[in-house]
């Protein structure tokens, strides 16, 4: 599929503008352009600045705020298809996961106006102290100034929704940049705002090299949040270098489950196929590790197996296609070392670890030691391993070895289990005969040890973004 996005500027104050400079989208599958977009330097990362600031100067109103991300949502559902060709076009993202990202997109702006009309700040007691009687105050929530963000290539509609939307929510001006490799979501996104009112300023969004559009956003003294979605290497180093900013930030994971014997091995089966190989494995909370119950183990492979082997494999223009490519051909050849580094080590290939055309097999590997990449980083791949256990402390200190912490699932029907699991599992959330790739976009969504700082999720990401101010009156 060629041509979808042709040529697209970029928004910066109102204006839609060229740089004269252009950089190709090529489609990760075919290696067709799809299109080509302008590109930004720090020039146009500070005008963007300078637009936001000054956009801020004259609030808008929480209905006017609410009404307008209505009006995005109305779009997005009125243009679905069209808006999952775009995904599916430049992330290389089967169509049906396009759609149903599509469908989240309008559902994160939903939630996102019901916030804007909802933001409030609260009552304090006073009386509660005798330094405060004869005092009444509360709480003003305040947007807290420019907020740049900064999203990755997976899901390059709705985590920019999830960047855009609470902060517009918030009553914050943003300056957004979207991956080099999937602007045209971000930017058909910023489109569908400005046709809904927006006004100038609002959003701006540049597409350009990461670290200089990156240092601005952090050296800037006017972008008072920063929004991050992708690796923990980018991510935390940001972190680092903004010291007096709020920096939020939604990293990787090495999603584990684990899996009782007393679950529906059926029903585990089918889930876990589905949710380790989806957009090939490139999801912060793609199943990675499944550890089983010793007296499950066979019965659950014996189901498992089959079901990844029969997941299509091909062009992600393609109505029955499970697993399309990855983002890119380094992408490719790391997650293909990974594999081989665990073969080269014993581990048993169950299925897949070759290739079919350019595109990787859904993999499943038994008998992975823990230090190997495959068990303890992300593999953002479509790659999980299979390992036995015998007690339920045993799982869940597998399922917590590792740096990350941003959801994990455990099957079983003993709710006391679960219950005892989800205490002692050291993620941000815990997923109950669900697989942990689950999220509805409500949620609060987001990760302790390596994988994060910050919960998103309308509601929480606008707290986010908000600062109180505390008011006294004198009686
Ligand atoms: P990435 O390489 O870290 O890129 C993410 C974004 O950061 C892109 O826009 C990238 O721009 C930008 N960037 C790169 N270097 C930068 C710098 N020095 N300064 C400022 N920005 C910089 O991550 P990715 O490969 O796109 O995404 C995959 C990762 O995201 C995985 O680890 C995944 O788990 C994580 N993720 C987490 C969540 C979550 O909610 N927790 C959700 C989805 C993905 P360019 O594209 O221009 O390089």
């Amino acid at each position: 599929m060629a041509a979808i996005a042709a040529e697209k500027k970029l928004l910066l104050g109102g204006e839609w503008v060229e740089t004269g400079d252009w950089s190709e989208v090529r489609s990760p599958y075919s290696g067709e352009v799809i299109g080509r977009v302008a590109t930004a330097g720090a020039a146009e990362a500070r005008r963007a600045v300078d637009a936001a600031e000054a956009a801020m100067r004259e609030p808008l109103p929480a209905h006017k705020r609410a009404e307008i991300l209505v009006r995005v949502a109305g779009s997005l559902g009125r243009r679905h298809e069209e808006v999952a060709q775009l995904i599916s076009a430049e992330a290389g993202k089967p169509l049906k996961a396009a759609r149903v990202e599509a469908a989240r997109a309008m559902s994160t702006f939903t939630m996102a106006a019901v916030e804007a009309r909802k933001l409030a700040g609260e009552m304090v007691p006073m009386d509660a102290s005798q330094a405060g009687a004869g005092k009444l105050a509360f709480t003003l929530r305040l947007p807290i100034g420019v907020v740049g963000a900064i999203s990755p290539f997976n899901f390059p509609l709705n985590l920019v929704a999830h960047k855009i939307a609470p902060a517009l929510a918030a009553g914050c001006a943003v300056v957004l940049k979207p991956a080099s490799q999937t602007p045209f979501s971000a930017l058909l996104l910023a489109e569908l705002e400005t046709d809904a009112g927006l006004p100038p300023g609002w959003l701006n969004v540049l597409v350009g090299p990461a670290s200089e559009i990156g240092d601005v956003l952090v050296e800037d003294p006017r972008v008072r949040a920063i929004t991050f979605t992708g690796s923990g290497g980018v991510g935390w180093k940001l972190a680092e270098r903004a010291p007096r900013k709020r920096v939020n930030l939604e990293l990787g994971n090495a999603t584990p489950v684990i899996v009782e014997a007393d679950a529906d091995l059926d029903d585990v089966a089918t889930r876990l196929a589905a949710n380790a190989f989806s957009f090939a494995g490139q999801s912060c909370i793609s199943v990675q590790r499944i550890y089983v119950q010793r007296d499950a183990y066979d019965g659950l492979l014996a189901r498992f197996v089959p079901k990844v082997e029969s997941l299509v494999v091909g062009d992600p223009a393609d109505e029955s296609t499970d697993v399309g490519p990855l983002i890119d051909a380094d992408a490719r050849e790391r997650v293909l070392a990974w594999i081989e580094e665990a073969r080269d080590a014993g581990a048993e290939i169950l299925t897949g670890g070759e290739l079919e055309g350019d595109l990787i097999r859904p993999t499943v590997i038994a008998n992975a030691a823990p230090e190997l990449k495959v068990s303890c980083e992300e593999v953002f791949g479509p790659v999980c391993t299979v390992t036995p256990y015998d007690t339920l402390d045993e799982a869940i200190e597998l399922a917590n070895g590792t740096r990350y912490g941003l959801q994990a699932g455990i099957f079983t029907r003993d709710v006391k289990r679960a219950l005892a699991a989800a205490q002692r599992l050291e993620f941000g959330g815990v997923t109950v005969n669900e697989a942990p790739t689950f999220r509805a976009d409500q949620m609060p969504y987001g990760g302790v040890k390596d994988s994060g700082n910050t919960r998103e999720g309308p509601a929480y990401a606008v707290r986010e973004l908000t600062e109180e101010r505390l008011v006294v009156l004198e009686l």
